[in-house]
This record gives structure tokens, sequence and C-alpha cells, in this order.
């Protein structure tokens, strides 16, 4: 065995937004083993499934080894030059409006930044959008309204200091299960109390002292009622309210309206005494965090359900303290890194703003441009719209897989059929996308790149090279320099390695920032016009980023501890002051019928990731849960004539599917709940996706995943 293959190297998991490290190091059979770093601070040296499973998902088996055009294989010299070719001949005939970017939190940081940059800065369109539109645009929408930025201010150790933790619309288990463990581990040291809000009985709930099975969409109506009872019981922190917080009266009237206990018990579906005990159990808790990610998100009213949570924490003082904030959890592994670079359509990089001239003027100054897009572009469903009514000609698909993880999946998929030109870089040889792509371009996968990611809690890690890449795959970064090179702005895209993005990425989040002053640091509290500043990783060496330890952000020195946002009481709006938003209560977008009787909750596995193009590749993983199911009660299944085991067919309004039943006592009559994860490369039985509308929230354009109407039948025959 070589020296090579005997040393452990640091790196992140490729899943989800907690962002475990990892230690790897390679076998003589050229795959991986895997280890928990016990220096990270998100892990600690544990890893769930998913990520102890990582050493399984490496190689070559199913990998996409060269450039592809028309299902041919081709040069990159060749590839390149025909998408910059129809990239430019689309721009010159139809504007820059009719191209469009479609990208990943699965992206680097340094990936996310280039693409951004060609986008915004040089085609001149904010066509750009990505998944984490899927995941949490919500909650950026929400802490942009209170925070006025996109800041989650929390850390993982506030879960170890906290008195009360509420988990809501967060399956954490399953979905985030080094967090989980980290919670369950702290109530039992510490006694502190878990409360989860979910309509169904998740794994979640065994560590719960109280489950509120609250009735799906109504988050909004049960924290209204917080808020209404709060201020009835003196419970308000009226010192930080002034010194702190603007717009109370408002969002005060707003809770009243609806407030009291027999409205949120008519609008909620729970009973008086269950949500009397948790409004108490908040008022008398000190530090309190309030954990949330999908449940929240992808709804009609996400951004709405996530500024009630603020409400009520910023009424409470409950807002960067060791112990006490709101907490949205991320779902990818870099979800946060792209709202940091401007992945977004709405949002530029480094968490400037379209509608700020100053901000305008310095990206333009910085990246050398008098061609940055003036104003948002299209957001991901609205995007894939546009394809459809013709305006959009073009489309670069980066490190995702719409065709499977998009509402309505089957009309995406014609969507991208009767595209005039679809690109689409990948680490996999068959996705469901890739089989509309007139271009498909081999990317580098985890373990064979290298760059940064950002977990959940702010924390910057690098994620390191560990194996060669197979075949012809290269970086992310270097596919997008190299086409904007033959589109004509080589000057801007000119990197000679990830470390040169990695450096211009953080200086821009110097651009125009307040100087640091003593007294910030003498408090250990930031009070930055944009807190998101990297000013200490700015001059960095090449060796200093090669072996840069996980940092949390702001970084304006590096490698020491960061402060504590918001800590001193200062918001990053105008004012200073964090805002209450007034949300008034709306229901889910679809309702139920006699023909679709049932409400359809979709989400994720514990074992499998996405589209199960990497966890689909191990074998333990696939052994949890081997195929699409239907979850229902056992009320249903007899209401139906389903019997366990059997394949039942599932109906919306937008198509159907196939699953196998199974009866599980976390679904509550009249909801059933699906996975989506698989798609037509992996099942016959259809995508569960397909039977998703795409009703989505007015602010962030996040789709509603968690309620569509749908009917089961017992499939004959069987
Ligand atoms: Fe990876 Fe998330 Fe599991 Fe950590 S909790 S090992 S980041 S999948």
């Amino acid at each position: 065995m070589s020296q090579k293959e005997n040393t452990w190297i640091k790196s992140t998991c490729a899943y989800c937004g907690v962002g475990c490290g990892i230690e790897a190091r390679a076998n003589n059979r050229g795959t991986l083993e895997v280890r928990g770093d016990s220096q990270h601070p998100a892990n600690f040296g544990k890893l769930c499934s998913k990520g102890l499973a990582l050493g399984e998902t490496v190689g070559i088996e199913g990998r996409l080894l060269k450039p592809q055009i028309n299902q041919q294989d081709a040069s990159w010299e060749e590839a390149l030059a025909d998408v910059a070719e129809q990239f430019n001949r689309v721009i010159e005939q139809h504007g820059k409006e009719a191209v469009a970017f479609y990208v990943s939190g699965q992206l680097l940081t340094e990936d996310y930044y280039v693409a951004n940059k060609l986008m915004k800065g040089f085609i001149g369109s904010a066509n750009i959008d990505t998944n984490s539109r899927l995941c949490m645009s919500s909650s950026v929408a929400g802490h942009k309204r209170a925070f006025g930025a996109d800041i989650v201010p929390g850390c993982y150790e506030d879960l170890e200091l906290a008195d009360l933790i509420i988990l809501t619309g967060s399956n954490l288990a399953w979905c985030h299960p080094i967090l989980f463990q980290r919670i369950r581990d702290a109530k039992n040291t510490r006694k502190c109390k878990v409360i989860v809000i979910d309509p169904r009985r998740t794994p979640t709930c065994d560590i719960a002292d109280m489950h509120l099975p609250l009735l799906p969409g109504s988050d909004v109506a049960l924290f209204n009622g917080l808020l209404a009872f709060l201020s009835e019981s003196n419970a308000l922190d009226l010192d930080y309210i002034g010194a702190s917080t603007e717009g109370l009266d408002l969002a005060l009237a707003t809770a009243f309206r609806f407030g009291d206990i027999e409205s949120v018990q008519a609008v909620t579906g729970l009973d008086k005494t269950q949500i009397l005990a948790f409004y108490q159990l908040f008022a008398a808790s000190e530090k309190t965090v309030t954990v949330y990610s999908q449940g929240v998100n992808q709804s009609t009213s996400g951004t709405d359900k996530v500024n009630s949570i603020l409400n009520y924490h910023l009424a409470t003082g409950r807002v960067g303290k060791p112990g006490s904030t709101p907490f949205s959890v991320t779902g990818q592994p870099n979800a946060m890194g792209g709202r940091e670079v401007g992945g977004l359509a709405n949002m530029l990089a480094a968490h400037m703003d379209f509608d700020n001239p100053e901000h305008t003027q310095q990206i333009s100054k910085f990246w050398q441009t008098d061609n940055l897009a003036t104003a948002p572009g299209l957001k991901a469903i609205d995007m894939f719209n546009a394809i459809e009514s013709g305006q959009i000609k073009a489309i670069w698909i980066i490190a995702t897989n719409p065709a499977v993880s998009l509402p309505d999946s089957k009309r995406i998929e014609t969507i991208l059929a009767n595209c005039p030109y679809v690109v689409v870089s990948d680490c996999m040889a068959d996705t469901d996308t890739l089989r509309h792509a007139n271009v498909a371009l081999p990317a580098q996968g985890w373990s064979e790149k290298s760059g940064t990611v950002t977990n959940s809690e702010r924390r910057i890690s690098r994620q390191r090279r560990l194996l060669p890449s197979p075949g012809e795959a290269k970086p992310d970064w270097w596919i997008i320099s190299e086409v904007a090179k033959k589109m004509g702005f080589g000057y801007a895209f000119d990197y000679q390695n990830e470390a040169d993005i990695f450096r211009e990425y953080t200086q821009m989040t110097t651009l125009g920032q307040k100087e640091v002053t003593d007294s910030v640091s003498r408090h250990g509290v930031c009070a930055l016009s944009r807190p998101l500043n990297l000013s200490g990783l700015t001059e960095l060496t090449a060796k200093q980023y090669h072996q840069m330890p996980p940092q949390q952000w702001p970084v304006t020195t590096y490698n020491q501890p960061t402060t504590r946002l918001f800590g001193n009481g200062e918001f990053a709006t105008p004012s200073g002051k964090a805002q209450f938003i007034a949300t008034g209560y709306r229901p889910i977008a679809e309702t139920t019928t006699p023909k679709y009787p049932l409400l359809l909750n979709s989400g994720r596995i514990r074992d499998h990731w996405h589209t199960m193009t990497r966890s689909g590749l191990s074998p333990r993983l696939s052994e949890h849960i081997s195929e699409p199911y239907l979850a229902l009660s056992a009320q249903d299944a007899e209401r139906y004539s389903i019997n366990p085991n059997t394949l039942v067919k599932v109906t919306s309004r937008k198509g159907e599917v196939l699953l196998r039943a199974r009866l599980s006592r976390e679904c509550q009559s009249g909801q059933v709940f699906a996975p989506f994860h698989w798609s037509n490369c992996t099942t016959s039985m259809g995508k569960v996706d397909t039977l998703i509308a795409g009703h989505r929230d007015p602010l962030s354009g996040q789709p509603e995943f968690k309620a569509t109407a749908v009917s089961i039948e017992p499939l004959p025959y069987q």
C-alpha cells in the first residue's frame, strides 16, 4: 500500500446541510474508507448511515466519462465551443433573457460563484436559479423581511444550551440525523424539553415531550396564537422590543384577529389542552431554539410561516443569544453557499441587492463589467414555464435533476424535450434530465472535486480531492469558465484553480462594508451592514486555502472564533432594528374533494438522497427501503380497500403513480405520505413529483410539496 493510500484526508460529507466533517483514505481497490472527523464542530466524529456509506458510492460505475453532443462522444473543445456558440447565437437572435442556468445546492461555492458571475455579470440576465429554490427560499425571504439580510443567526451549540427545542416541519431524525443525535444527547444530559410540530408522527417524535399533529399548512395560525398568548400573559420582552424591533403593533393586531384558542383549535385541528400546554411551556422557558425546514418552507405560505416563527422569537428577545434562536436548517450540502454567492435569481452575490444602486455599482466595478443584470431573473418554476412558452430557448442545467425533482415532473420532461437547446453538466451518465440533453458535460463528483461548502450554521468547510477523476470529468468551475472564455469574456474568467475563485469571492464580501470597530469586537458581537463578511480570508495563500479549517462567518480574522450575529440587538435593516411582519393565516392551495379526498405529503427517507444518483449506488442504503411507497393509516387502508404491501394507484389533478402500500401509524387519517427519490432510471412505478401541482409562495417562489389532494385505489389483478 502506498503512503497516499494510508493517508486520512479531511473533507465534508456530500449530503445534507448539517455539513459533517469526514476523514477518508483511498484503499487499494480504488474506493474510500470513510470515518467521521472528530475535530469537526458539526459532528465531532459522528456520521449517519448516509455519511458512513459514502465510500460505497465512489468509482466509475454509471459515470459520464466523455463530453457528448447529441449522444455522440465529442472532445472537450468541440463540446465547449458548441455551448458557447449556441448561447451566443440565442442571445444575438432573441436577447439575453432567452437563456438560463438552473443550478444546484450540490455545487461547491466556487462553482456557484463562477456560474452566477457569468450569467448575472456578463451575459447580463439574472436567469440563474437553483434547486435550493425548492428547499429553503422561503427562509431566505423571511430572513430578509425580518433581519434585513439572509442570516441564520444560530449555531449548533445553541441546541445544547436551550431549555426548550421546538422542531417544526422538520423530520430531523431522518433528514439531519447528526443534529437529531446532538439534541437527543442534550436532552439526556440537560433535560431540555422537545416539542415536535408536524402532521406526521415521524421518528423525530421518539424524543418529543410533546407532539402537535397540526393540520397541514396551519402553522401560521398556531404561531400567531402563540404571539397573542404571550402578549396576554405579559410574557413579551418589552425592553428588547423597544430597543431592537419595529412593527409589533401590526403583527399583534393580526395575531389577535384569529389568535384566540378556539380559532387556533379550529384551524390547526389540535385540541385546546395541547395548544395551551405548548404556549405555557414556551412562556415558562428562558432559552428556546426553533428548528424548521421543509415542512415550513415548502408551502404557498412558506415565507409567512417563517416570519410567524421569527415574530415570536423577536417578541421574547430570543434571537442572537446563547441557546435562543430561530434556526432554519438547509437540506443540501451547499444550499447556504449558493445563497452567499447569488445562486438565487432574486439575489446578487455577497448578499447584495438589485434595488441598491451602491451595490450594483460596486459589483460592476469589481467584476469590470458594464453588463450587470439590472433586475431579478426567473425563479425555478417560472424559468421552466418560460421554456414552455418559448421565451427561453437555451438552458444549462448543472448538478441537478429537475425532470425528477420539480413539481409536475412529467410536464418538465416534455418541456425539456421541446426546448431547442439543453446543456446538462452531471457526473452520472443516465438521469431523467440528461436524457433530454443536446450537450452532456462530464463533471467531477464528490471526492474528486475541491472547494468549499457552507453548512446550516454558516460554517465554511473544505471539500477536498480524495480520488482521481474518472474519464475526462472536469470541475464545474472550469467548465463554466471555459464556456465564458469562448463566449468572449475571457479576461474575467482566467482562474488557475479554485483558490483563485474563493479569494475573489471573499474580496467581494468586503465591498462597501463598514469597518469592524473595537467596540464591536470587544462585545463579541457583530454589527456589520452586511454580516456576510469574509475579510479575514481575502489574502489566503494557496497553502492556507488547502489547509483551511472549518470557520463560521463572519470571518474577519483567519481561523478565529466568530462573533454571535445579532447578539447586540442590531440588525441589517436600514434602521438597524428587526421587523415584525404581520402574518395572516392562508389555507393550503389545494382542497380535498370527493374525487381527491386525501392530502399527500412528500419528502425524504432516512437512507436515500434526492434522486438517488449517489445514494442508489450503495447496497447498504438501499436495504433500508428498497422501493417507492405510500404510507397511510389503517383507517384509510380499510376505507379504500388497500391491503398492506400491495400496489396502490395514486392520482392527483396532475398525474398518477403506482406505489407500494405501507400501513403506518405516522399518518393521520385523511393524510398519506410518499418519498420523492425514485426516478424513471430507478423504477417503472412513476415519479412522485408527477403528482405535485407546483403552487408556490408568492414571495419566495417556493413550491408546495406537502399538501397535494389525491385519490388512491388498489391495483386490480395483483
Ligand atoms: Fe452527511 Fe448529513 Fe449524515 Fe452528517 S447528518 S453524515 S452531513 S448526511
